[in-house]
Parts: C-alpha cells; structure tokens; sequence
C-alpha cells in the first residue's frame, strides 16, 4: 500500500504555528517515502465550520508549500459513510440514544452512589444514565453513544488492543487492555446532536476509505487512540500506523489553541515571514533548493 499520511483540520479557526507543524511533518514524511499526502476538511460540526476558514486553510497550505492529492475531502459530504456504519453498530446492539444534557451528566457523575467524577479521553466518563434505551427509541439527531460494556463483548474485540507508534523517536507496537476502556473512556459518543457523526467515528472511517496508512497528529490524540482502535476492530477495519508529535507550545509552555491568532499563519504571512521561517520557528528542517 502506499505510504500515505493526510492533514485534517477542522475549518473553525485560523491555522496557527503548530498546525504548520502537523501539515509539514506529514507532508515531508509522504514526500520522503515517495507517498501520497491527503488533506482532509473535518467540517462535521457544521454549526462551527465557516467556509472562509475552509479557504483559508488551502491558502495557507499551498503558501507553505504543501501540496495534496486532489480533490481534498470534506467530512460534510461524507453522511452515507457515517450512517452505514451506524447501522453496523446499531444491528450490533452496541449503541443507545442518549438524552442527557450536560449538566445531568455532571450531576449524575458526581453523585454519592456513583462515587467520584471520573475524566478520561473523552472528557466526563459518562455514568450510564441512558444505558438502557434501544437504538429503536432515536430520533435522527440524538445523540448516539456506544455501550462500551457491550462492545468489549463482541468476538471481534481482542483483550489487548495494539497498534504500531512511530511518533517522537519512538518505533514500537503500543499494547492496551481492553478491559481498561470503561474507566478510561466509557460510552463515547459516535453521533453527535445534528451531526452525522462524532469525531471519533469519523476519524476511523474517513481514514481507512482515504487508505492513510500513517496517521500524523499531535500527541493530545494519543489517549484517544484505544478508543479508535477499538472501533477499528469492531467494524472489521485495519488500524494505521499512528505517529503523534509533540505540540507547539507558546512561551508560556500552553498548548497552542484555535483562538491564537496571535500564531496565525496569516498573521505572520501578512508580517512578511516567509514558509522557511515558519519551518525555523516550529523547528523542522528547511527545504532545500
Ligand atoms: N480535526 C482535528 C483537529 O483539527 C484533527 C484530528 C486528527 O488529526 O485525527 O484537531
């Protein structure tokens, strides 16, 4: 299969520094094996997504000197994907309409019998209040959670969920035990209100039906790894090779964020920074020639 990485942002906001960072790496690493890299528009949230930051993003991609395979895709165009495997799941009996709204889930979390709030990849571990509603009962924008209980139930799961992670300096296989999901985890949401699907299940099935064989994105991913190969192996696709980079700090050392137009890319292209001095300030290695 050939060497293929994608770039996926969401068009919610200006591409800052350590987007440029991502869009390179995976690009040099494609370019470097002689591959293919893939951009990919996550506009699934279309109450956020703006088609002016969807223009943005290819200008200032192709100002940085990146390319890709044309057309790019874009997740709004993609609902039948979505929705047949939704069906999977459902026929599966791992999913259930969820009908709580935040503030029951936090109520609910922090309850005496419930013991202690529990975070994980996904944020407030939800406690199960809708565990119990048939997938009959949805209505087409409910929310949609998996049962995650059941799903380590299916034959296709393994004990040991294991991908192969190649990301700073480091070129191992990463092992996880399933039984650790419900705590880490527990029942991620897979569509999301008005949406067709969460980022979670998106991300696996837009990767696959796009052929990435490796996954380039920063490291505040890697928790929701187990989740995505999880869904993987109950879907019966293949898990790519996942490579997550350090992200881009600000002097402060916080995480760069959409709102850092500060660190736009725009910004420091409209102050006459040039693509090489992008690739200096994030660190990677000027392009020859
Ligand atoms: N759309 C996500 C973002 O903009 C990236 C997801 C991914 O690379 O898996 O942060």
């Amino acid at each position: 299969m050939t060497f293929t990485t994608r770039f996926a942002p969401s068009p919610t906001g200006p591409l800052h520094l350590g987007h440029a960072y991502s869009a390179i790496l995976a690009h040099d690493m494609a370019i470097a094996e002689g591959g293919s890299f893939l951009l990919r528009i996550e506009d699934i949230d279309q109450s956020r997504a703006r088609p002016e930051w969807e223009a943005q993003i290819y200008e200032d991609l192709s100002w940085l000197g990146l390319s890709w395979q044309v057309p790019a895709i874009r997740q709004s165009d993609r609902t039948e994907l979505y929705k047949g495997a939704l069906s999977a799941l459902a026929e599966m009996d791992v999913l259930f309409p969820c009908w709580c709204k935040r503030a029951d889930i936090e109520t609910a979390a922090s309850a005496p019998q419930e013991g202690v709030p529990r975070f994980g990849a996904d944020g407030l571990v939800y406690p199960g209040t809708c565990r119990w509603r048939k997938t009959a009962h949805a209505v087409s924008n409910d929310v949609l959670r998996l049962n995650i209980e059941k799903a380590m139930e299916c034959p296709q799961v393994p004990e040991q969920l294991s991908w192969h992670e190649t990301g700073q300096g480091r070129n191992e296989i990463r092992t996880y035990q399933t039984a650790c999901l419900p705590q880490d985890a527990g029942d991620v949401i897979l569509r999301r209100k008005g949406m067709d699907a969460s980022y979670h299940l998106s991300v696996v099935l837009d990767d696959t039906d796009q052929n990435v064989t490796h996954v380039v994105r920063g490291a505040d991913l890697e928790e929701a790894t187990p989740i995505h190969a999880l869904l993987q192996r109950l879907l019966g696709l293949p898990t790519p090779i996942y490579h997550h980079h350090h992200l881009i700090r600000d002097d402060q050392g916080k995480r760069l964020a959409k709102r850092d137009d500060a660190r736009a890319i725009a910004k420091y292209r409209a102050e006459g920074a040039t693509p090489q001095d992008i690739r200096e300030m994030v660190g990677l290695p000027l392009l020859s020639g």
